[in-house]
């Protein structure tokens, strides 16, 4: 038995963080949706076996239990004492360690493949308040789509389709640690917008208001340790984005248009500043 599961990866439209809570983890309040830059995860289950098995094509991601698919795997096993090896293929598309979360959209593309593979018959619902035991990002990346999450990443509301556009994504030759730039958040100097604006552009399917409010409180972070980040920002507007921010703690920035032109002229424009760029649609 198998299934492939597309696992596509995630941009912050808005990132902030009020607070931590006493564990140390921060309180989030974002605005998330899945674009088509995606990995492919095939799972094949083989019952009355046992182990878990990842493959990846890339020689840098770890293959054994500090990758977030095999947590997965491990997870729902345990907790369902399901006696089946699973195999999982990982075809990776997503840069790693970018800030696009493709570490955690893979842990829930294993989470869906495995619910249908052994008809578990889990509801999302069920599925994200696993996934979290794996990455505050994988209840999202349950979901998909576009919404509103909060709390450590469990709450997930989903929010209306986006206005149609076109999304330059560039990811400069550097990677960041989340942790990293988590352990740095000193959340009473940092400069907090408001979501509620945000939210009411997304409700109203108004793109210029959601170009005007969009924004990453985590840029005042990672841009101190990593100016390039910031640099590449400016570029992409100055090459005529209507908008561009740093995804999740980065160091992706990308840039969002109306016309499918400008988006290209962007691209085009970015080569040579930028190790890798991608033009793709929210999903
Ligand atoms: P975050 O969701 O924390 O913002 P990110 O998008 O910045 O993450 P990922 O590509 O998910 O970054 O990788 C973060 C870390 O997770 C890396 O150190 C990587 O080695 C590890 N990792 C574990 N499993 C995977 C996987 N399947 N794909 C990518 N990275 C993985």
């Amino acid at each position: 038995m198998e299934i492939t599961e597309k696992a596509p990866a995630k941009l912050n439209l808005f990132l902030d963080t009020p607070f931590n809570h006493p564990d140390g983890l921060p309180e989030w309040n974002m605005i998330m949706t899945s674009v088509d830059l995606a990995d492919y995860v095939k799972i094949e289950s083989i019952p009355g076996r046992t182990g878990i098995k990842v493959r990846t094509n890339t020689g840098f991601l770890p293959n054994d239990s500090r990758n977030l698919a095999y947590q997965a795997a491990r997870v729902l096993q345990e907790k369902y004492q399901i006696r089946a090896r699973v195999n999982i293929e990982i075809r990776k598309h997503i840069p790693v360690a970018a800030g696009l979360g493709g570490g955690s959209s893979d842990a829930a593309a294993v989470l869906r493949g495995l619910n249908q593979l052994w008809d578990l018959k889990l509801n999302n619902e069920e599925l994200a308040k696993i996934g979290l035991t794996i990455d505050s990002d994988v209840p999202f990346c349950v979901y998909g789509h576009t919404a509103h999450v909060l709390g450590k990443g469990e709450k997930v509301i989903p929010l209306k389709k986006l206005p149609p556009m076109w999304v330059v994504i560039a990811k400069p030759k550097l990677s960041v640690s989340t942790p990293h730039i988590i352990s740095k958040i000193e959340h009473q100097t940092l400069q907090h917008s408001n979501i509620k604006l945000m939210l009411d552009a997304i409700e109203h399917e108004d793109y210029d208001s959601i170009c005007r409010y969009m924004g990453n409180v985590l840029e005042q972070v990672t841009g101190k340790e990593h100016p390039e980040v910031l640099k590449i920002k400016d570029k992409i507007k100055q090459f005529g984005a209507d908008a561009a921010q740093m995804s999740g703690t980065g160091p992706t920035v990308f840039g969002i248009c109306s016309k499918s032109t400008r988006a290209k002229h962007i691209v085009n424009s970015l080569k040579g500043f930028c190790h890798e760029v991608y033009l793709v649609r929210i999903l």
